[in-house]
């Protein structure tokens, strides 16, 4: 932790030995970029002021709200919470103010840290069973504040919804936040279950002002589970909370003697110069903080892939072995069998009339060709194969894990069935046991989770977690499966997400370097949780270029451009124009080709080996470590789009440029993130203009113009800072 860090007890103020209760402690921490004032007052902890150095700081208005009561044996019992001095703590990256209730016996501690020297400040909640009793507990946000503002004080709202199975026209939201609006953004692991929900957010928010300096705050949450952040605006009053989602209510979660209810972690960090520098920033510590290690030691994260859907279910030995030929012939760096290879649904056994030999020998061939090996499994899903080690939702020892019974002529998709609760703790000692088998068996290099991980809902009374209100229960099938609305669905996904996280927790510690695809139906688990259990999301179930560039546009601005899968499908290339500018739309970030390959042209195969040449030499070092900058509107497929990338030490660039199909032939793209006295040389590398020498002050003023005469087409402009 560099100097940059502190933290400061600015006063610890004791009414006498004796009388600790009267305590009150006041602390400080900051990194590069977020700074706040933390004060624990005799009954409640507060944050006091939030902010980025030298900016004018948020003043908050209010004191954390501790849960005021227990349930015991169905009585509420008020909670007395006093501040402990003792148990408390404060140094350069943590504070952690303690909180005890004597009856009911009871310890919350109150915690803020630093993770890194720069980017924002990690906060969250635990609360101990410490009586001798179970207990029922009501729910605690994360974090709630109340910004005192100016009333005239214009702001600007920034959220992304997730990719979820399309993303839809808006997906980046610009919102004048205005007097008197409120705001809900919510996120679980289902985007759009039912045609009546609203788009899911990724959980994560910011808030600038409109002066010159473009500063403010963002926050967000650190879980998978339903989540939500609320905002309203009101007078002198900006109000904000963050936490798990208490809708549908009551919320109410079981602490058993001795065990802890923990608040999904939240984060909180000041930025100035606009939301691309708050991403910049924000990217460069989910990195750091919450990413794998081993994953990012790897040069050649993010991989390309070769995927096997192009065909379908119809995967087999043959067409996996001509596959791999093909992958190696073209320079891909993994192998990825996509559904179709097993048993059946909950029976993950290699299919015997498809892959007679089994699967390790079509893993040992692909690691013969130089490729890592990777697998789809969607292990939290039951079906109805009777073979042994299938997961067989009529089988008594585990009928129970299924969120509800499911009638007699039920039967599964062909690769969907009916999820178990993770949270039933043996539920989830059969899926660890049965991830650790297929990673083993299968040699695996990858394994990507789909379907639906984390139950909905449950109807199950004899849970971990809350039994639900069968007054206020709604079971319902879509997609071949059976769901569950309830009072307790975000209790059920509290506790399925923790059994998610620990299982994949335990993977990573056993095979070091194993890569972790997010899938989840497409794009519908991208939140910081998972950036931090996983290794890269795919970012939406739609393939085609204009769907991958808008879940691109929308998700880089919070996540690293490494994590964020697009899977490029067969889409119509009369042109080998469009050709490219179909694998360029999926380039940005982590590059998934899902069409066979084998029906590519001469010409077309010959484009996209250059092309992934290209990829693996110049465009992922800049996806790995480069700023980002969104130089256009979001893509919508008729006027031009952009993503830049910069690398402040080596002074180096790119611009991905997109035509789309309407009639303009030239853009200027307004870049970002140069030096306006520098020089810098320009070369277009398909050749479309002229390469030349621009200043920055033009570059960034006048922009980039690029010329491109067919519809749906590309440029890959690089940009050298000259000496
Ligand atoms: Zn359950």
């Amino acid at each position: 932790m560099s100097a940059a860090t502190r933290a400061v007890i600015l006063g610890l103020v004791c009414a006498g030995a004796a009388s600790a209760a009267l305590a009150q402690m006041t602390a400080r921490l900051r990194t590069f970029d977020s700074e706040l004032v933390v004060d624990a007052s005799p009954n409640t902890p507060q944050l006091a002021s939030f902010g980025y150095p030298g900016q004018p700081l948020w003043k908050n208005r209010t004191s954390e709200v501790l849960i005021p009561f227990v349930e015991i044996s169905r009585t509420q019992v008020p909670c007395n919470w006093t501040f402990n001095t003792a148990a408390s703590h404060a140094d350069g990256n943590r504070v952690v103010f303690v909180y005890e209730s004597s009856n009911p016996h009871l310890r919350l501690s109150w915690e803020w840290r630093t993770r890194e020297a720069y980017g924002p400040l990690e906060h969250y909640i635990r609360i101990e069973n410490l009586d001798t009793r179970e207990l029922w507990i009501p729910m605690q946000d994360s974090l709630a504040f109340d910004w005192q503002i100016d009333p005239r004080e214009p702001l600007q709202q920034l959220f992304v919804e997730k990719g979820a199975n399309t993303p839809s026209a808006a997906g980046t939201h610009e919102v004048s936040f205005e007097n008197g609006l409120h705001w809900i953004g919510t996120s679980s692991t289902y985007g759009d279950i039912k045609e009546s929900d609203s788009r899911e957010i990724i959980p994560w928010t910011l808030i600038e002002k409109k002066d010159s300096a473009r500063g403010g705050w963002y926050a967000g949450i650190e879980f998978s589970g339903r989540t939500r952040i609320a905002l309203a605006r009101e007078g002198n009053s900006l109000k904000g909370a963050l936490g798990l989602d208490p809708d549908p209510a009551p919320f109410r979660t079981r602490l058993a003697p001795g065990e802890a209810f923990d608040s999904p972690v939240v984060f909180l960090g000041g930025f100035r110069d606009g939301p691309d520098a708050a991403g910049n920033t924000l990217r460069r510590w989910v990195r750091a903080v919450l990413g794998n290690p081993d994953t990012w030691k790897n040069p050649n994260y993010p991989l390309v892939v070769n995927n096997s859907w192009g065909g379908g279910m119809e995967v087999n030995e043959q067409i996996a072995l001509r596959m791999i030929r093909d992958s190696a012939e073209l320079g891909v760096d993994m192998f990825h069998v996509d559904a179709g290879w097993f048993r059946d649904v909950g029976d993950w056994y290699p299919n015997p009339q498809k892959f007679p030999h089994g699967l390790a020998v079509i893993a040992d061939d692909a690691h013969k060709h130089g490729l890592k090996f990777g697998l789809w499994v969607d292990w939290t899903q039951a079906g109805l194969s009777t073979e042994h080690g299938a997961l067989n939702a009529r089988d008594p020892k585990v009928r129970d894990w299924m969120v509800t019974d499911v009638p007699a002529d039920w039967k599964p998709e062909p690769f969907k069935g009916q999820t178990i609760d993770l949270g039933v703790p043996a539920a989830r000692q059969w899926a660890g046991q049965e991830v650790e088998r297929i990673v083993t068996d299968y040699h695996l290099d990858m394994l990507e989770h789909d379907g639906y991980l984390v139950a909905h809902g449950c109807a199950r009374t004899d849970h971990p977690h809350a039994a639900p209100d069968p007054l206020n229960q709604c079971v319902y099938k879509t997609w071949g499966a059976y769901f569950v609305d309830s009072s307790n669905s975000t209790d059920v996904s509290y506790h399925a997400v923790q059994a998610y996280y620990d299982i994949y927790s335990q993977m990573r510690k056993k095979h070091p370097g194993l890569f972790l695809e997010v899938c989840n139906d497409g794009g519908r688990m991208v939140d910081f949780g998972s950036a931090a259990h996983g290794d890269y999301f795919s970012i939406t179930d739609t393939y085609d270029p204009l769907s991958n560039r808008r879940a691109f546009f929308d998700t880089s601005h919070v996540l690293p451009a490494a994590m964020l899968e697009s899977y490029v499908e067969k889409w119509p290339t009369p042109r080998i124009e469009n050709f490219r500018y179909m694998l360029r739309s999926g380039m940005m970030g982590w590059l998934t080709i899902m069409t066979d390959t084998n029906a590519w042209s001469a010409e077309q195969h010959a484009e996209a080996k250059k092309e992934i040449d290209l990829y693996k030499k110049e465009l992922r070092a800049f996806i790995r470590d480069a700023s980002l900058y969104h130089v256009s509107p979001r893509p919508d497929g008729v006027h031009w789009d952009g993503i830049e990338y910069w690398d402040a030490e080596r002074k180096r660039g790119v611009v991905f440029a997109f035509r789309g199909n309407g009639e303009e032939k030239t853009h200027a793209f307004l870049l970002q993130g140069l030096v306006p006295s520098a020089h810098y040389s320009v070369q277009f590398y398909d050749h479309s203009g002229t390469d030349r020498q621009i200043s920055g002050e033009d570059l960034m003023h006048d922009g980039l113009g690029v010329t491109l005469d067919v519809a749906n087409s590309s440029e890959l402009i690089f940009i050298q800072q000259s000496k």
